[in-house]
This record gives C-alpha cells, structure tokens and sequence, in this order.
C-alpha cells in the first residue's frame, strides 16, 4: 500500500485536491435485455455516467477490464456449468433459477464483471483502495447460478489471490441485503479466507448457507441499529484475522426504498455505513475493494444510491492519503 495519514491527522483536503481513486468499468456491463425484463441492467452505464457528470471520478481513472481467464474461473466454478451457460444449454430450472436469459452480451458481460472484480481486487492492493462500478454476484455457487448471479466474481478473485501467492489471508465483508449464500458455499473448507454476511433474516435466500460470520436483521432495521451491529463485530474481525484484503460488496439493498430490501436504511445511513466500513479497513492499513452489489428500485434513485460508496471512497481515499 502507499503512504496514508491517520484519519485523525488529516484534515479534509479542499474540493481541488487531486482525485486519486481507482475505479473499473466495461462499456458491455449494460448489455441489452428485454425492456420488460425486471433487473436493472442500464444501472452499470448511468452509474459511470453520473460519476462522471457530477465530477466525482474523472475518465481517467476509470479502468478497463478483461474477461476473466478461463483457468481462473475454474478455481471456483465447474466447466459443466460455467460452458452450459455460455453456450445457452441450462435446463430450463436452472436459467429460471438465475432468473437472466443467456444472450451472447450477457455471456460476455458475465465474464467480464468478473475479471473486473479480479482486477479492482489488484488495484486495491496496489493503491489501497479501488471501486468497480460492478460485481457483488454472491448468490452464485460453484455449479450453479441463482437470483440474478451467475458467476460469483468475489469468489473467483478471492481465489485467485489465495492460489496466486498475492495475499495470504482475506476478507468479505458482504452487506448486500440478501445473503452471501453462494460465497460461504465457495469457502466452507477455507480457513484463509473469512465471510461475514450482514442481511435481512427473512430475505432471500430461503436456505442460507452458512457464513464465517452471519449478522441476521429483522425486518424494518433502521439506520442506528443496523450501523451499530456492524461497528460493533466488524473492527474486532478486522483485528482478529489481520487480512491482506478486504473484499467489500456494498449493496444498497438495505435502503428503505428498495423493492426487495424489507430493512429501513436511509440515503445517509448508507453513507455512514460505507464510510465505516472504509475507514475500518484503511485505519489498519488493509487495502479494500468495493463492488457495487444489488439495488432494485426505479433507475435514477437506485444509480444515485450506488453512487455512494464511490463518493465514500474517494473521500476516504483523500482522507488516508492514498494515491
Ligand atoms: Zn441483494
């Protein structure tokens, strides 16, 4: 990681101060679906747009990524699976079960989200912290896709590190609404690499698998308490098991607004959430990497609220001093 000043030291740097954060995006992300199809795929392309109108990253810093390599994909997913879907040979259960119709852009933006996942993952461990306008598919298990996820991308990269020799010991911190339930399958048996997944208890999935750490909310959790049933385990994981990475989907599912969501979280407690889960990863020197996870709401709303662990992470970026 490079040099970073102490939250506590720093004070915020002025509006022109250098723009220092590392973000990855592929103009395929939005690939085309059917206008009455109920998963918001234009998301990926207004999110970049908006970061970029509002000046929140400047076109630079956005990278592009390659579609994951065949031999890294088959650290975490069957070729049986990962070559049914690309060739459109799923039964009729199994594509019901991801619920996204295996176009060839969807195919080519599934391998690509995941080599962008892989590749922020980089980044962050150069820089210390990178964002990907994309990712967070952790419904996915090795043999099989489920609620809109085909390919887990956290878990691919997760792997990749670990098998690579890049970081020893890793965490995902999942706050998307909805349960990790694919990623805990992914690292049952892995020691090296610890899961903790905070979700609405009564939410999809029906049958959770379980995580490292699980964080189950009642329905209507408002903004206080679902902050402080992070702040309160989050740190003392974090010096626990001392990871390289931290691996960060930030959903914005939990928002009150969302369709699918059934917590009460505001627009701020989202941002006090990333802000926190930021900090507490940057405070200890451990480099993160965000994804974007899920969001179901009407597309403006929901591309803002996406926006925001971005703005969070170039305000932390600034704050640690990265560059
Ligand atoms: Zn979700």
């Amino acid at each position: 990681m490079a040099q970073r000043t102490k939250h506590e030291d720093c004070s915020l740097p002025t509006a022109a101060g250098p723009l220092t954060l590392h973000a990855v995006y592929h103009e395929l992300y939005s690939a085309p679906l059917p206008s009455t199809h109920r998963f918001p795929m234009a998301k990926f392309r207004l999110l970049r747009r908006l970061l970029l109108d509002e000046q929140v990253l400047q076109a630079n810093q956005i990278r592009r990524p390659l579609s994951i390599p065949r031999r890294d994909l088959e650290r975490i997913h069957r070729r049986s699976y990962h070559q049914a879907f690309s060739r459109d040979q799923l039964s009729r259960s199994e594509q019901r079960r991801i619920g996204l119709p295996a176009t060839r852009p969807l195919v080519q933006r599934t391998w690509l989200s995941v080599g962008g996942t892989l590749l922020t993952a980089r980044l962050a461990l150069q820089h210390g912290i990178a964002c990907h306008l994309a990712g967070g598919t952790h419904h996915a298990h090795p043999g099989f896709g489920s609620g809109f996820c085909i390919f887990n991308d956290v878990a691919t990269t997760a792997r990749v590190l670990l098998d690579n020799g890049e970081v020893q010991r890793l965490l995902v911190v999942d706050l998307d609404v909805h349960q990790g339930d694919g990623t805990a399958a992914c690292f049952a048996d892995e020691p090296r690499i610890t899961t903790l997944s905070v979700h609405a208890a009564s939410n999809f999935p029906l049958r959770k698998v379980a995580s490292d750490i699980d964080i189950p909310l009642e329905d209507a959790t408002g903004d206080d308490d679902y902050l402080a049933a992070i702040g309160d385990r989050l740190p003392q994981v974090l010096d626990d098991q001392q990871p390289d990475l931290v691996l960060f989907n930030a959903g914005v599912d939990p928002h009150r607004d969302d369709r699918l969501g059934r917590l009460e979280l505001s627009d701020e407690g989202l941002l006090r959430r990333d802000r926190l889960v930021l900090d507490a990863a940057l405070r200890r020197s451990i480099p993160i990497a965000t994804v974007i996870g899920g969001g179901y709401d009407e597309l403006m709303p929901l591309v803002r609220r996406h926006a925001i662990v971005i703005r969070a992470a170039v305000e932390q970026a600034r704050l640690f001093g990265l560059s």
